[in-house]
């Protein structure tokens, strides 16, 4: 599942090939968005933004329509040049947008929406602006409101709610917890309002410094290390905690620990000494 940094730098990119160009040619191999072009032709329109949500992505058109997708695990968005050899066999193919000097094609993406400004507004599983932490938008009282809500759930599984903070994911999940020392398996109830405060800054600030211009690909929270010796360099070089089981912890060298966490078992990983449980209890890891 990407981050929300991964979407945001999606939808820059999307925004910087087809904002602002009118529509030459639609497809989709989804009989909703072809239905849709078919009644309100999206060749001729402008695409007016693109933005992401969460990990929601969407494009704006001229029209008033907005196009919708979410990646889960398996989708992507490719720019390509008209004729350029695309990266995945047309197969693959689920949504073509193309311009007079790009073409952007969504490949194997397993949700997509048109939306009109009321629909959009209605539906609830595209986070709104203002719970994104990479949104202009973002209101961080609102969202340590949210989060002190979830009292019964655990630091971690609370962070991953799209619901409280848009755009964090199971990467950012742990580091955010390892940098404002809270245990990933603390109850949302034993927090403290500053303590609650400081995992929503750190989430804003860790998805925030992934999104510069200069950021890359790989997510960085860490960075005691930058210098890349080898070219597929190992991404939990320049994490604090995230894939780093049994290693030791780089402000104390206690290993770090790992366990799958929550409903869905997502992987979290943990330092016991600088994140200890408000009881002083740890869990096994
Ligand atoms: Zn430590």
């Amino acid at each position: 599942m990407p981050e929300g940094d991964t979407i945001f730098r999606t939808a820059r990119a999307l925004g910087r090939a087809l904002a602002g160009k009118p529509v030459t040619v639609f497809r989709s191999t989804y009989p909703l968005l072809t239905r849709f072009h078919d009644d309100t032709p999206l060749t001729g329109q402008t695409v007016d933004s693109v933005e992401s949500r969460g990990k929601w992505l969407l494009i704006h058109f001229s029209g008033g329509g907005t196009l919708a997708t979410h990646m889960l695990m398996s989708g992507s968005w490719h720019i390509y040049r008209p004729g350029e050899r695309w990266q995945q066999p047309r197969q693959n193919m689920r949504i073509l947008i193309e311009n007079s000097e790009y073409v952007a094609v969504g490949f194997r993406v397993p949700i997509a929406e048109m939306h009109t400004a009321a629909s959009l507004a209605r539906q609830r599983r595209i986070p709104r602006g203002e719970t994104d932490v990479l949104s202009a938008d973002f209101d961080v009282p609102a969202a340590v409101q949210r989060l002190l809500e979830r009292k019964n759930d655990a630091v971690a599984d609370a962070l991953l709610d799209q619901r409280v903070l848009a755009g964090v994911g199971n990467v950012f999940k742990s580091e955010i917890c390892f940098v404002t020392g809270v245990h990933p398996y603390c109850k949302v109830s034993a927090l403290s309002t500053e303590q609650a405060q400081a995992l929503v800054a750190a989430a804003q600030r860790l998805v925030g410094a992934n999104v510069l211009e200069d950021s890359g690909d790989t997510i960085v929270t860490y960075g005691g290390r930058k210098r890349r010796t080898t070219r597929e360099a190992d991404p939990s070089e320049n994490l604090w905690v995230y894939g780093r089981r049994g290693e030791p912890c780089r402000r104390c060298g206690t290993p770090v620990r790992r366990r799958l966490q929550g409903l869905d078992a997502r992987v979290t990983f943990w330092c016991p000494q600088c994140q200890p449980m408000p009881d002083g209890s740890d869990v096994d890891g």
